[in-house]
């Protein structure tokens, strides 16, 4: 008999009154004086278990099924039926039980009591199987299909860009790199530096730190592109916002300025809330509960209400007006601060905020040059509790500046010859931003720290399993 998933179960009346065959790990089991065993059984295809009534007339009862601890692997097929007790609404009434694996509850570490967030760490393999984590990988599924509707629903083009590269997209330090090089033995050349002509790819490589410059490309023969993708950053930030390892989705738009890419970003963003709020009801009823109070309200008003939209100066001018307390003084020219980020999404517009326009000392090369001659088209999406959720911005598509702006920031022109060529042939205005995945799970689940939104973080000194 093939098995029914536990939420089609509890979802469909029809199955009332038939045989049916379910497979999970038991939840808890508790013997009753009447000659029962109650089991609650979850298969993770949804939040709730479901009930087995299980008689001890089966031949197996005595010597299996009242051997059956948490975390145990069965099969049971039975009648669905209306349940008698309170709680829940159908139950399976078993008429066999098939044990795949026992559980021994001494060893069993998720078993009984309540185990910190920060053990489960440490039990990453095992913590699937608890309320929160599997909800979680539920909540992240849905995000990701609905990237994938949103972007392929508006003619965006999936594209792959490549995980190893020899380009550094920030410009900046931050890359793990990737060698065949015996470390023991390193070639070395004339000068005594490091020879990466006899590395795998003859020169230096690394991780991507993002997809962007490929996209650009596509973008500018295709239209509009996005990535969804792992990215690397080997940065030593030990915050609850930062991995070494996440997942990033950029889009990117051809014949599009600043105001489109805003437009898109905050089209995405309600989309995903919607999705959350209409497909992972169940789960986020556990998180608004358990874990975030509020969190399903926040969600509907975010799904609807329209963003703030201010530029960077007024940002400043706010804060300085604020007569807030920051560790880190304000003024003009300063990178915002977390602190900075949540007084504007926290305490004076209570809610989301796009910044735009930064200056230019701040931010990458490839943004264009605003009239002013200080600033750049940039924006920053920022949410309460989470902060930055997008970068993004209109990429510079005139030459001659961009040439400008590599040479200031320290980047030879000629190792980007090919997103140089893109300015020389048929340049087009164009703009995208970066998503962090696991920024936005965290702000659907209200999970406080990005190490438990995805199921495997590498962090610094961390990448077991
Ligand atoms: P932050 O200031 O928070 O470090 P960033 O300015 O380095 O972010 P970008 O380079 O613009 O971020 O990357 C795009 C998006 O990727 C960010 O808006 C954020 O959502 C996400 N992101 C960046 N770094 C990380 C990280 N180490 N771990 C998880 N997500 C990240
Ligand atoms: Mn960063």
């Amino acid at each position: 008999m093939q098995r029914t998933l536990i939420k089609n179960i509890l979802s469909d009346n029809k199955l009332i009154g038939e045989q049916v065959r379910v497979c999970g790990w038991v939840r808890t089991r508790r013997d009753s004086k009447a000659g029962f065993s109650f089991i609650e059984l979850n298969d993770g295809s949804c939040f709730a278990n479901l009930q087995l009534v299980v008689p001890a007339q089966l031949a197996n009862y005595k010597s299996e099924v009242t051997q059956l601890f948490p975390g145990s692997s069965i099969a049971v097929e039975g009648e669905l039926v209306l349940s008698q007790g309170g709680g829940q609404s159908v139950e399976i009434q078993a008429e066999t039980v098939k044990v795949f694996g026992f559980a021994e509850p001494e060893k069993y570490p998720i078993g009984k009591q309540r185990v910190s967030f920060e053990r489960l760490r440490e039990l990453a393999h095992l913590r699937p199987r608890t309320n929160t984590f599997g909800a979680i990988a539920r909540i992240r599924h849905a995000l990701a299909m609905a990237t994938h509707q949103f972007f392929s629903g508006r003619d965006f083009l999936y594209l792959h860009t490549p995980i190893i590269t020899a380009s550094d997209c920030e410009g900046a330090g931050e890359m793990f790199q990737v060698t065949t090089l015996d470390q023991n033995r390193l070639p070395r050349d004339k000068q005594g530096k490091i020879d990466y002509k006899q590395d795998f790819f003859g020169r230096k490589a690394n991780l991507t730190v993002s997809g962007q410059l490929e996209g650009e490309l596509y973008a500018c023969a295709l239209g509009n592109i996005y990535t969804f993708g792992p990215t690397f950053r080997a940065e030593n930030s030990n915050t609850r916002r930062h991995l070494a390892e996440f997942w990033m989705i950029e889009p990117e738009m051809a014949f599009a300025d600043l105001d489109d890419d805003a437009q898109l970003a905050e089209d995405y963003l309600k989309y995903l809330f919607s999705y959350v709020l209409e497909h992972c009801r169940e789960d986020l009823e556990f998180f608004n509960q358990r874990i975030a109070k509020g969190l399903i309200e926040r969600l509907t008003t975010l799904a609807t209400a329209p963003f703030q939209r201010i530029t960077y100066t007024e940002a400043i001018e706010i804060l300085e007006a604020s007569g807030a307390m920051f560790d880190y003084p304000v003024k003009w020219g300063i990178d915002m601060q977390s602190e900075h980020e949540r007084y504007l999404t926290e305490q004076h517009f209570s809610g989301p905020v796009i910044v735009t326009d930064y200056p230019k000392e701040i931010k990458s090369f490839y943004m264009r040059l605003n009239d002013d001659n200080k600033t750049v088209a940039a924006m920053d999406v920022l949410l309460p509790e989470v902060g930055e959720i997008i970068g993004g911005s209109q990429r510079e598509d005139r030459l001659e500046l961009l040439e400008q702006r590599m040479q200031a920031a320290g980047i030879e022109p000629e190792s980007y010859w090919w997103y140089l060529d893109l300015r020389r042939f048929g340049s087009v205005p164009h703009a995208g931003f970066g998503l962090g995945f696991e920024r936005m799970v965290q702000f659907c689940t209200g999970m406080h720290n990005i190490r438990d939104v995805i199921p495997f973080p590498r962090t610094p000194n961390n990448v077991e399993f």
